[in-house]
């Protein structure tokens, strides 16, 4: 990167009023080692759903009901990406329909409209890394993470948001190569590609009685990405 590009890069940081850069070490899998080049160029998402087919290309396929693609707006501004599909979501081929969805539909919808933002959950666009539900609801593993990050690599570049929004660690650690725990990075700006991403908790996490401290700050992180979005 040269000086010039280094300069239009740290502005735009400035801008996002992240003052703090940190160099960090080249993960294993990281969705950006997939060059806009090696990804299709911009697709339409039929296309991608086309290409996943009746997907085996990893062992999540074994005991999967159904693929778990994605839902909403494919021209909206904002993509919230979650960690795998759960138990719910398996049997009806929906991303976040059980608990932690509603949850998640609560948040988006009562958070704008406390706002002023008109906003329901048809008009983001909802996803997860990996497409298949992993058994017994672990973390997906990284090859399954790394086979199905090109398909949601894919659909963040058909769609091209104003910002994402990674919902919980696989998704905050797989979208930016962070090592760092998500209580750390949630608020935080980081980057894939060229598009914004926000970091905050996952709603199961925030489901847990005990997480009064964790709610009110994912409160907190969807103001910060609701208004840099719609205002
Ligand atoms: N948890 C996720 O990460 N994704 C879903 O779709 C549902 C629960």
């Amino acid at each position: 990167m040269d000086a010039e590009l280094l300069r239009r890069y740290l502005e735009y940081y400035d801008d996002l009023g992240i003052k703090t850069l940190y160099r960090r070490a080249t993960p294993v899998s990281r969705l950006d080692e997939i060059k806009p080049a090696e990804a299709a160029p911009v697709e339409p998402l039929f296309r991608i759903l086309e290409d996943i087919g009746d997907c085996r290309r990893c062992g999540l396929h074994q005991q999967r009901t159904k693929i778990v693609f994605g839902v909403g707006n494919e021209q909206t501004k904002l993509v919230f990406v979650g960690e795998g599909p759960g138990a719910d979501e398996d049997a009806q081929g929906i991303p976040f329909v059980g608990r932690a969805g509603q949850l998640l539909t609560q948040m988006i919808e009562g958070t704008a409209s406390k706002e002023g933002i008109l906003l329901l959950r048809k008009d983001v666009y909802i996803c997860n890394v990996v497409k298949c539900r992993p058994p017994g609801n672990r973390a997906p593993e990284p090859d399954e993470m790394q086979i199905c990050g090109q398909f949601l690599a894919r659909q963040l570049l058909a769609i091209r948001p104003k910002a994402i929004c990674a919902l919980g660690s696989t998704a905050a650690k797989f979208l930016t190569g962070s090592k760092e725990g998500v209580t750390r990075m949630r608020g935080n700006w980081y980057r894939w590609h060229d598009m914004p991403v926000m970091v905050s908790y996952h709603p199961s996490y925030l489901l847990r009685a005990y997480n009064q401290t964790a709610k009110r700050e994912a409160w907190e992180d969807l103001k910060k990405v609701l208004h840099f979005v719609y205002d």
